[in-house]
């Protein structure tokens, strides 16, 4: 049997130290690739580069030698990977580790999430990790915690058969890897905090996206409420973007055929 093989990518750039740590942690699991966005790609979501061709390169220098850096998205990454440049299909993709929470709607514009959904659009099982706090503080424990999770859910979910995707957030502590592990449904933040308008050197206006709402619905049940309780959330995550119940309405509403 062949060793399995695992891609590994994140959103904050080849240099973060979440993807040499998540790279660390999965060594003796399988053949591991890396490719990953040259600049810090946070937020980007699912967006991929066509207005110009995609460079890659090869990183050296300790903690990154052979990551093959690519400046893009971080779906750009993967997507060059899995239609062509990588050479095979990788039976896993990792994303991560990331630099802050990716819980309730962040997942939207999570880099770190469609890093790994772009696995997953390709039929690959994929789990995307984050530590719920920004500024790396455990990372090595949060390491040791997505190795234990990649264990098992290697052990008990089946790889090659219909891809799935899951979605990890976990509590910066030094006992990370020993925390309680809850299956969580995503919550929901407020809307975004306001724009922030500031003048520039020559006298223009400049506006700075405003940061990430507060939990909103954080209630029993949900990643927010799981982290906040000292506990890693698994989210499973799907694409489909169809809202099923509202069908029928929308068909009564306008009087056509629901099909
Ligand atoms: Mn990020």
């Amino acid at each position: 049997m062949r060793a399995m093989r695992i891609l590994i990518a994140n959103d904050d750039g080849y240099l973060a130290p979440g993807l040499a740590a998540l790279v660390q942690a999965m060594q003796g699991l399988g053949e591991i690739d890396v490719f990953a966005p040259e600049q810090n790609a946070s937020g980007t979501s699912n967006a991929l580069t066509l207005s110009r061709p995609l460079n890659i390169f090869e990183a050296r220098g300790e903690h990154v030698r052979g990551f093959r850096v690519v400046n893009g998205t971080p779906s750009d990454s993967v997507h060059v990977a899995l239609t062509g440049v990588l050479g095979h299909r990788p039976d896993l993709v990792l994303s991560g580790i990331n630099n802050g929470a990716n819980m309730g709607d962040d997942t939207v514009y999570s880099g770190t999430v469609a890093a790994a959904m772009e696995g997953y659009l390709f039929g690959v099982p994929a789990i995307a990790f984050s530590q719920a706090e920004k500024g790396w503080a455990h990372l090595d424990a949060a390491a040791a915690a997505a190795r234990a999770i990649v264990e098992q859910v290697l052990a008990t979910a089946p790889l090659g058969g219909a891809p799935w995707l899951l979605n990890v957030n976990i509590p910066n502590r030094p006992d990370a890897a020993s925390l309680p592990r809850v299956l969580t449904r995503l919550g929901r933040r407020h809307a975004s905090e306001p724009v922030i308008r500031q003048v520039n050197p020559r006298g223009e206006p400049i506006y700075w996206i405003g940061p990430a709402g507060d939990a909103r619905e954080a209630g029993a049940g949900t990643d927010f409420h799981a982290v906040a309780n000292g506990r890693i959330s698994i989210t499973p995550l799907q694409v489909d973007l169809t809202d099923h119940a509202a069908r029928p309405g929308w068909a009564a509403r306008l009087g056509l055929p629901s099909e």
